[in-house]
């Protein structure tokens, strides 16, 4: 069985996620650590659960999301793993963060890339990977059937959906995402979002503004 734990980190206030297996393993996901205080958070929790981190995904590589990953990848011997649609703002990450005034030391080798096909393991349990593109190009969520739950990036939030302004975003290619692909899964699937608290597809089909 699978544990989620949210860290909300960085001026953006994402939502970093932890996702830990009763036999220690864990995968984090977006590690959006800017302060050292947050990254002091993340290495608490993972010696008070002895947890062993496995994998380092991104749903996608917008800044708020990837602050994180040197950190994470330098740390625990990891490469952030992606879809090949997100290299193109990845490797402008650092860039992008002075443009922002949040200069950060970015992941400078290259990630593993991740496609529909893939799997993702954690002792037992199993994520699949759904291709989400609208907010970015190539928006990933990772969802877990057994216990119904997806990690959705900035497709869907609760009450809102994901910008469509930045580079790589499409307002009608996100629109299809979110009812032609996320709500395809169980009406009470949960839904952790990259910011703000969690919800169920069910509830964002009956009120969210943006759905109706
Ligand atoms: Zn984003």
């Amino acid at each position: 069985m699978i544990s989620i734990q949210k860290f909300t980190v960085n001026p953006f206030q994402e939502n970093t996620y932890v996702l830990y297996h009763e036999n220690g393993d864990c995968i984090i996901i977006d590690p959006g650590f800017y302060e050292d205080h947050e990254k002091d958070q993340l290495l608490q929790f993972i010696k008070q659960k002895n947890l062993k981190p496995i994998q380092l995904l991104n749903t996608h590589a917008h800044l708020d999301h990837i602050f994180g990953n040197k950190f994470v990848a330098d740390t625990f011997g990891l490469v952030p793993y992606m879809h090949e649609l997100e290299l193109e703002t990845h490797e402008k990450a650092t860039t992008i963060g002075l443009m922002y005034d949040l200069p950060f030391d970015a992941y400078s080798g290259k990630p593993e890339l991740l496609n529909e096909s893939d799997k993702i393991k954690l002792g037992d349990d199993e994520l699949s990977i759904h291709f989400l593109p609208g907010h970015s190009r190539g928006s990933l969520g990772f969802y877990c059937e057994k216990q119904g739950f997806i990690i959705s990036g900035d497709v869907l939030f609760n009450g809102s959906i994901g910008r469509t302004d930045l580079p790589g975003g499409d307002f009608a290619t996100l629109m299809r995402s979110i009812k032609e692909k996320l709500f395809l899964l169980p009406d009470d699937t949960i839904v952790y979002s990259g910011h703000g608290p969690e919800t169920t597809l069910g509830q964002e089909k009956i009120s969210n503004p943006f759905l109706s």
